[in-house]
């Protein structure tokens, strides 16, 4: 909200986490001291004189509940700005709306599969050109990189096979080579990894998943380090106008105020159900960071404030695979993940399917795979679920 005179009190001093989920850019409504900021469902805004108003003309360009959740995503990520679009998607193409024709972008091999096909099916078309790199290994990165390269796009952890990015190293290399590096953070959040304070020049989420976390609104945000990209990023809002609707602004807002809390459960549930996996005879492999098996453990350690609730195990075959699919009652069968409920998915024909037998073959993604988005319930419920389905 701009500046108002009516404002009961200042705004509160630097906080810690938990404190900005909850108050960052939501001080009390000062026209009636309601605690949470209102849907402002409205396209225009009346101008008290001609050449004046109130710091808001027209809803594509700025409206007050998406400020107030631009200023508390930007506080959460340690950010410049935060700028949200209508899915991770629309956000994911704002970061490429920066870049020229003629321009190259190294991408990591195993992103969120949405990625490369925005990249090589849209703007490839539009003379913009993709390298993709393994991102385990710096050196990869390094050696994709190319005089035109003004962009190094990561995920970390990695869909569905968990690899990590070592950020720090990663955005060393970037700069080396006067690229710029953006961080899919979706899977961790902003609670248990900022890529900012490693080095990271633009952080991007999928809101639709552990921010909002209730599974009930698509969107997307961009976080940014200086006001250059802010600037460049406020007018691609303005001008191209995927911007979030203020009724998706709010329950994100909403959803973001026990992401803490959340996280924490999510990590917790996360870790037992991973060391339940690892020492099931069913289960051949677990793919989870927290898991000391895990080739990047030191990693995930030094890089991330927890481990969260994302894994993929093997069963060994599509047939293992589908048993313990159709088996599950409490976890659900679906696309997505971040939501207080347990997901269960197969990547091979559900979120990878698109990127053919090849593909999956050329990350390591097998037909056996089974991905699992941990949720809230209780955790031996969870465990009860997923015994009974791998029961041979
Ligand atoms: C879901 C997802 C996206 C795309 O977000 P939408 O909100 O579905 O457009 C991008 N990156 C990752 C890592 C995701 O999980």
């Amino acid at each position: 909200m701009p500046d108002d005179p009516r404002s009961p009190k200042p705004a509160a001093a630097p906080a810690a986490f938990d404190t900005l989920a909850i108050h960052a850019g939501q001080s009390p409504d000062p026209a009636t001291g309601a605690v949470n900021v209102p849907i402002y469902a409205t396209s225009t805004y009346v101008q008290p004189e001609l050449g004046q108003n109130l710091g808001y003309e027209y809803s594509r360009v700025s409206n007050p509940t998406r400020t107030a959740l631009e200023q508390n995503l930007a506080a959460l990520e340690g950010g410049h700005s935060a700028h949200v679009f209508a899915s991770g998607m629309a956000a994911i193409h704002a970061v490429a709306g920066r870049l020229a024709a003629g321009d190259h972008v190294v991408c990591g091999s195993n992103v969120y599969g949405g990625t490369p096909r925005l990249f090589n099916q849209v703007l490839a078309r539009f003379g913009l050109r993709f390298t993709y790199a393994d991102t385990r290994q710096p050196q990869a990165v390094e050696a994709a990189i190319e005089s035109a390269t003004k962009l190094v796009f990561v995920e970390t952890p990695t869909n569905p096979l968990m690899e990590l990015c070592d950020l720090r190293a990663c955005a060393e290399v970037a700069h080396r080579h006067g690229a710029e590096l953006a961080v899919d953070n979706t899977f961790m959040s902003p609670y248990l990894q900022r890529p900012l304070e490693l080095g990271a020049d633009l952080v991007v989420h999928s809101t639709t998943k552990y921010l909002n976390g209730h599974s009930d609104g698509l969107g997307g945000v961009v976080v940014t380090t200086t006001e250059r990209q802010a600037e460049d990023l406020r007018f691609l809002q303005k001008a191209a106008g995927a911007i979030l609707s203020p009724f998706e602004c709010f329950l994100i807002l909403r959803g973001v105020k026990t992401l803490p809390v959340r996280m924490r459960q999510h990590d917790a549930n996360g870790r037992r159900i991973a060391k339940f996996l690892e020492a099931h005879a069913s289960v051949r492999r677990v793919f989870y960071p927290g898991l000391e098996q895990h080739p990047q453990y030191e990693l995930a350690r030094r890089q991330m404030a927890g481990f969260g609730g994302m894994m993929t195990f093997e069963t060994g075959s599509l047939e293992a695979a589908r048993r313990v699919l159709n088996r599950v009652r409490l976890c659900s069968l679906a696309e997505s993940l971040g939501g207080v409920e347990t997901l269960i998915s197969h990547p091979a024909t559900m979120t990878h399917a698109a990127i053919g037998a090849e593909g999956r073959a050329a990350i390591g993604l097998t037909d056996g795979m089974v991905r699992l988005s941990v949720g809230l319930e209780d955790a031996a419920d969870i465990e009860a679920d997923l015994a009974n389905a791998l029961a041979r």
